[in-house]
């Protein structure tokens, strides 16, 4: 069982019994690692406190291949995001970061980009002006490294470019684009009809989304979304994530009922 050392964030943690937590690491070498934190709810434990959602540490464990939960030795504690706790919004999204690496990311499976995505999101998230946007941006550029980017230039059917249409539903005639969350990514004029329940959307909004996908969150506060933008995007992104966790995300459920 050799010793390992490696950055990671704590992406789970959940009650085993009276006393330990089974804890869900995410690394940048070893992908996820679920370890058995064992007597850490007591208040004599060195490493009570330390293991809390969110929290960014070196952590120390012994590393067996094809084991399910690995053996902890340490977690010293780099970063508790005290700018993220002490806001309602702010741990409620920073939770939902957490549960959607959780969701995807596979345990064994190295992807030091989503560490560091992950790490840097928690950072600018305790402190930006759009929470929303920043969420936004987290998952267009999750999905990208995660090997299921959307096509958001050519249509995801045919390769043709994709020019806006008249919407067809509306009294107010607007253009609009249309993204296919089945087809991952959008669909032109001619393939429209691969999918009915394929969203209208904004040209703006898609525009916005390419540039989110290219920006740095220290230039975030410069980008404006207007009402309409932030509805498309949580709503496309919201829907193609979904589809590919295949699961309900609780947290995303919560945010829909408090936020
Ligand atoms: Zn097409």
């Amino acid at each position: 069982m050799p010793a390992q050392k490696t950055q990671a964030i704590v992406i789970r943690a959940f009650p085993l019994r009276e006393s330990h937590k089974i804890i869900t690491f995410y690394t940048p070498d070893f992908g996820k690692v679920k370890v058995v934190a064992y007597g850490v709810k007591s208040p004599k434990s060195k490493l009570s406190g330390s293991l809390e959602l969110l929290n960014h540490g070196m952590l120390l464990f012994n590393y067996r291949e094809n084991r399910d939960l690995q053996s902890l030795t340490g977690f010293d504690l780099i970063e508790g995001y005290d700018g993220i706790r002490a806001d309602f919004t702010r741990i409620t999204y920073g939770c939902y970061l957490a549960e959607l690496v959780d969701a995807i990311a596979s345990e064994g499976d190295a992807n030091p980009e989503i560490f560091e995505l992950l790490r840097r999101t928690y950072y600018f998230l305790a402190d930006t002006d759009d929470v929303p946007l920043l969420v936004r941006v987290f998952e267009i550029k999750f999905l990208d490294l995660g090997g299921y980017a959307p096509q958001l230039s050519q249509c995801a059917n045919c390769g043709s470019i994709v020019t806006p249409a008249p919407h067809q539903n509306s009294q107010h005639p607007t253009s609009v684009i249309l993204f296919s969350i089945r087809h991952g990514g959008l669909l032109c004029e001619k393939c429209q009809h691969r999918d009915t329940s394929a969203f209208a959307i904004a040209p703006g909004s898609c525009e916005l989304l390419k540039t989110l996908r290219k920006s740095d969150y220290n230039k975030l506060n410069r980008i404006r979304a207007s009402e309409r933008n932030h509805r498309e995007l949580k709503l496309v992104l919201g829907s193609f994530i979904q589809y590919h966790t295949e699961r309900n995300l609780k947290s995303l459920k919560f945010i829909e009922s408090v936020l």
